[in-house]
């Protein structure tokens, strides 16, 4: 089939996750039909840097033979059976068995789902029983923060921040609160309503703010009444949002002060994207739960997960009795074995290692010459995920919602020219966001660097000339991270 037949097809029959089908309709989608290493290829034929993995999971890159043997052999020899009624199946063992040998040492059990939205309600239903079993079944509120991603199910959106998805589809689930985020450049150095008003306040002190945030919350709700906190380590969807060095440890400080389970979502932070096997290695948390998937099977297979810790599983397994809760495709043997196999991979490749020690370290310093670009108002990274802030050359500020309202997203439009220049850089509102596959060389990151400087002189290029035809050259149709902020 060629290019348009597939247009045609998806425009009248596939409703796609995460948009807008009258707008996809009239553009029409890329269909990619290939990829290898880093690179994706579409129908025109063009080769493209995925500087996203996916959808921040294929870690390892695309094109692995041994995943797909490993995927292969698995379907011959069980391609399903379940993990209820007291059966399993040797995939979901020696899963379970390395999840938890590389995990934390605290943490021994690890409950499968099929995705990442799956592993949160999984935590929500969890953290709730437990304090019922500690008999304290007033311990139900959950505080998550604004802006944070976990998932899009009905609870995975609740325990979320994104104001777009609470306003659609009705009520969310009750009992869960929102504090600030440590999003220290939108809300600490220009925060709406507060530029010019003194309101550069320094990192540190932002990320101490935040943490007095979470407090004042837990007083407010009152501790006998709340479970859990859950946050990514560094937010991912929310735009790539590396919190100040101070915010962990004052969360951490705080956090023992109640007691409260810690939930930390490792969706996207886990199996090397911080350099350590998981963001709370990196920060040092202990969390008592956490959410799995994306990169635990460097998305070739659709599997989550949660980790969960010897305090909770304890009280679960020695008073819970039956957990009424689970799911067709928990540990699904293929899933498993792919999974099983991409750690191996990992492990033997050293790829933690080297993304903290040699490309994280190098993409920060290429990453970081992108401060030199009149559009670029921060560049941060750690690791292998990254985020460009784009700022109005004119104003060394935000890009005023006046001059640019809703409906002209500078974000979109540069993500638009990155991809006609050969590179996927997702927006997030103004800002670029990167998470590449953690195979990425040296090289591959040098041209990634090369390809973003050139798309921001092409989206500063459009801006100029919009601004010389006053008058929107070019609308781009928000998207709901456009509809954010
Ligand atoms: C992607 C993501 C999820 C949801 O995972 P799905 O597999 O899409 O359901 C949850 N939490 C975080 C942090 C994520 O990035």
């Amino acid at each position: 089939m060629h290019t348009e037949t597939y247009r045609q097809l998806d425009r009248e029959h596939h409703l796609h996750p995460f948009t807008d089908f009258k707008a996809l309709g009239d553009e029409g989608s890329r269909i990619v039909i290939h990829a290898e290493g880093v690179y994706i290829h579409d129908s025109e034929g063009n080769r493209i840097l995925d500087a996203m993995a996916g959808l921040w999971c294929v870690n390892l890159g695309y094109g692995r033979e041994e995943l797909v043997e490993a995927a292969t052999a698995q379907l011959r020899e069980l391609p399903y059976y379940n993990n209820f009624f007291k059966s399993t199946h040797p995939p979901a063992v020696k899963l379970a068995e390395m999840l938890c040998r590389l995990a934390p040492a605290h943490m021994n059990r690890v409950f499968f789902t099929g995705s990442g939205s799956e592993a949160n309600d999984t935590v929500l239903r969890m953290v709730r029983r437990y304090w019922a079993l500690e008999g304290k079944p007033d311990k139900q509120w959950v505080i998550a923060r604004e802006n944070a991603y976990h998932g899009s199910t009905v609870a995975g959106m609740s325990l979320g921040g994104m104001a777009p998805m609470h306003a659609q589809g009705g009520p969310t689930v009750p009992k869960i609160a929102h504090v600030r985020q440590p999003y220290w450049f939108g809300e600490g150095k220009f925060a709406e309503g507060r530029v010019g008003e003194g309101c550069d306040i320094s990192p540190e002190a932002f990320g101490r703010e935040c943490a007095a945030a979470l407090e004042a919350k837990i007083l407010e709700l009152g501790e006998e009444n709340v479970a859990a906190f859950i946050a990514e380590p560094v937010q991912g969807a929310g735009g790539a949002i590396i919190p100040p060095e101070s915010y962990w440890p004052a969360v951490k400080e705080v956090l023992a002060r109640y007691d409260i389970l810690l939930v930390v979502d490792e969706v996207i932070c886990g199996f090397g994207r911080l350099g350590e096997w998981f963001g709370s290695v990196h920060y040092d948390l202990k969390p008592d739960l956490m959410p799995i998937a994306k990169g635990l099977s460097s998305g070739y297979l659709p599997i989550g997960g949660v980790l969960v810790g010897d305090r909770v599983a304890e009280t679960l397994i020695e008073r819970g009795g039956e957990f009424f809760h689970g799911f067709t495709y928990s540990g699904h043997p293929v899933c498993a074995a792919v999974a099983l196999k991409n750690l191996e991979l990992m492990q033997a490749e050293g790829i933690v290692e080297r993304v903290r020690d040699d490309v994280g370290p190098y993409l920060a310093e290429r990453w970081a010459t992108l401060a030199d670009h009149s559009l670029v108002g921060e560049v941060r990274s750690l690791g292998l995920i990254g985020a460009l802030e784009l700022i109005d050359p004119d104003t060394g500020e935000r890009f005023d919602k006046a001059r640019f309202p809703k409906g002209f997203g500078v974000g979109t439009l540069c993500r638009d020219i990155c991809f006609d220049h050969g590179l996927v850089m997702r927006s997030v509102g103004d800002t670029m966001i990167i998470s590449p596959p953690l195979v990425i060389t040296r090289a591959e990151i040098d041209e990634l660097v090369r390809l973003a400087w050139e798309a921001l002189d092409e989206t500063a290029r459009r801006l100029a000339a919009r601004e010389q035809a006053d008058g929107p050259a070019i609308m781009i149709q928000p998207s709901i991270e456009e509809s954010r902020s």
